[in-house]
């Protein structure tokens, strides 16, 4: 509670007992002329009548109180002849009287019943429809005895007023003004309540409505209008409304005060006492519907009091712990409160009985109520807040969920992205890598077969293909030449002119044999050193000679720069062809045209000698 309301709250209260004294009915107490007596023994009026002085018992300045009395209540009152001038009206200012039975006393005789009222007279069998007992009294100006009958199942006060009749019209329009805007507001406020639960289904608010409902049938009751309005002909109702009232307003305010509270989660256990007491109301309430009504006040009571004092106690406790409905909870206890235990003062006779003393417990009520309203709304609204907020926060979860969601999508397409580059780069590389292997595969095999310093196939490869050649001849029944070189004296070309220039002299004399390959199965080799052939398949002799002797003559003509020096050499040549049979070999061919070589030397050198010739 903050500390400013502290002072506020007992400001309130200090002007609500100072009003208290200026709230005297309009009505004169008739208590100054007031005798009563209980008895047991269901007398006559006439024995009542005849009953000595000393039997009746003098009601004094207050009210009093004569608590549950089963028996007969009678009351006896010595109006002045001053207070009986003009017509008047006798009011028994209490709602629980059953019967109320007005005599006259005459000089020992007596007359009567001249009028009843009470619970247990329908409406129309009385004097007035008044809230309360109601007599008319005609004012003759003579002092006057009046005798009642009252009987009550409950409690019995003697709140008796005389009224002037203007003064008790003008009271009773004004009372009903009020009690009209407090029953209208209960109302309101019961089926207001009533929407809300029947639309968020809070059961807050059903036990609410049905809090409000029970506590404006209590105060209907005790204010009259129950009686007046609502069961005026129904004597059971009157004599139960109480324990209906009372036991209700616990059994909802326990069940509201659970729910309202949050009881469930914060206090578990007090949550399962309060419905266990509200079970015991509701039963309670059942059962007192056959009890006597004396006996449902003190059950009504007992529990009350010790209901609302935990009630306080887990307001306040709950207040300190900073639940801000707790806050609203508690000051509408103590209204409450504070009305009831003024109210019950009143009863009890430590206050005086009047207006104020009367209504305290209405106003107190009407407060409360109120200020649990608003309680209420107050609750509505933190929890359209906590659902607001539950949904922004769900919301930003889901925000936050996409986002990672898009996250993770944009790091797999990257890293897919990426590897895809690097799977690229590792394809590239690897084809790199297999062109250049095909490549240096490639050279390997070129040069394998190829002779690196003339560029002319090798011994090894003439091997190879020389076979095939021959064995295509054969098939094709073709003519195949072979030429044989061998540079002249070339010894001594190296010997003159260095071992460069006797290189020179063989790639020159290599590429005149290479020029002379024209047909695709030509071939030309270097044998070794400075022995070459010249492989001519489908060339007969005569062709084979012409380009002997061309290959002969371009070596002849050969020009070769070493310094200063310009020089020549020339080469012979052995001529070999053969249109091959089955059973001959390509080496009969080579031997035939070495053989031709060998002659051409011994005959010379550079010319050509063609084997057989
Ligand atoms: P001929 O054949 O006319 O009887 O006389 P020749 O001097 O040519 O005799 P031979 O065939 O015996 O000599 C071959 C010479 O060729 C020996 C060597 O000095 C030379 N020779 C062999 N291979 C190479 C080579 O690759 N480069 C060079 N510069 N000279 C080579
Ligand atoms: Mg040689
Ligand atoms: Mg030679």
């Amino acid at each position: 509670m903050k500390r400013a309301e502290f002072p506020k709250c007992l400001i309130f209260f200090c002007l609500l007992l100072a009003g208290a004294n200026n709230c005297a009915l309009a009505a004169d107490s008739l208590n100054p002329w007031l005798y009563f007596l209980l008895e047991e023994k269901q007398q006559t009026p006439q024995q009542i009548a005849a009953l000595p002085p000393t039997a009746w018992q003098s009601a004094g300045a207050q009210v009093p109180n004569l608590d549950y009395s089963s028996g007969t209540l009678w009351l006896r009152l010595d109006i002045p002849a001053d207070r009986n001038v003009e017509p008047w009206l006798l009011e028994i200012r209490w709602p629980f009287y059953d019967s109320v039975e007005l005599f006259e006393l005459d000089d020992n005789a007596v007359t009567g019943p001249l009028a009843v009222a009470g619970d247990h007279h329908t409406m129309s069998g009385r004097h007035f429809a008044s809230r309360f007992p109601l007599f008319e009294m005609h004012g003759d100006g003579q002092p006057k005895t009046l005798l009642l009958r009252m009987r009550s199942g409950g409690l019995m006060l003697l709140p008796v007023f005389q009224w002037q009749i203007n003064d008790y019209i003008r009271e009773e329009q004004r009372a009903q003004i009020v009690l009209g805007l407090f029953y209208g507001t209960l109302l309101l406020i019961m089926l207001y309540n009533l929407g809300v639960w029947l639309l968020v289904r809070d059961h807050s608010h059903l036990f609410y409505a049905g809090y409000v409902f029970t506590v404006a049938l209590y105060q209907a009751l005790l204010h009259g209008v129950g009686f007046q309005y609502l069961w005026q002909d129904s004597p059971f109702l009157a004599d139960k409304m109480l324990s209906i009232s009372v036991g209700g307003t616990y059994m909802f305010g326990a069940l509201f005060f659970s729910f309202f509270l949050g009881l469930k989660k914060r206090w578990p256990r007090l949550h399962r006492i309060t419905l266990a007491i509200s079970t015991v109301y509701l039963v309670g309430t059942l059962v007192a519907l056959w009890l006597p009504e004396a006996a449902q006040v003190v059950q009504a009571q007992v529990m009350g009091v010790l209901v609302s004092m935990v009630a306080l106690g887990v307001g306040i406790i709950e207040w300190r712990r900073g639940n801000l409905l707790a806050r609203y909870f508690t000051i509408a206890w103590i209204f409450l409160l504070t009305g009831t235990c003024i109210y019950t003062a009143a009863l009890a006779d430590l206050v005086p009985y009047n207006r104020f003393t009367e209504l305290v417990q209405s106003a107190g009520i009407a407060a409360e109520v109120v200020l649990l309203s608003l309680a209420l709304g107050v609750r509505l609204n933190l929890e359209r807040q906590a659902g607001r907020q539950a949904i922004e926060m769900s919301l930003h979860l889901a925000q936050q969920v996409n986002l990672a969601n898009q996250e993770t999508i944009h790091v797999q397409e990257q890293a897919k992205a990426q590897l895809e580059e690097k799977v690229q780069q590792r394809t590239a590389e690897l084809a790199n890598a297999l062109t250049q292997l095909e490549q240096v595969n490639a050279t390997l095999a070129s040069l394998s077969v190829t002779d690196p310093l003339t560029g002319l196939k090798n011994r090894r490869y003439f091997g190879e293909q020389f076979a095939a050649e021959f064995q295509r001849a054969l098939r094709e029944q073709s003519p195949l030449s072979l030429l044989v070189l061998d540079l002249d004296h070339f010894k001594q070309v190296n010997d003159r002119y260095g071992h460069p220039a006797g290189d020179e002299c063989l790639r020159q004399a290599a590429a005149v044999v290479m020029s002379q390959c024209r047909r695709p199965g030509d071939m030309a080799v270097r044998l070794g050193g400075e022995e070459m052939l010249l492989l001519l398949p489908g060339t007969d002799t005569d062709g084979a000679r012409v380009i002997a002797e061309t290959v002969r003559a371009r070596i002849e003509a050969l020009e070769i720069q070493q310094g200063r020096h310009l020089f020549g050499f020339t080469t012979s040549v052995g001529l070999a062809t053969v249109m091959p049979t089955v059973g001959d070999t390509p080496e009969q061919l080579l031997a035939l045209a070495d053989t031709a070589l060998y002659r051409a030397k011994g005959e010379g050198r550079n010319r050509v000698a063609v084997a057989g010739s």
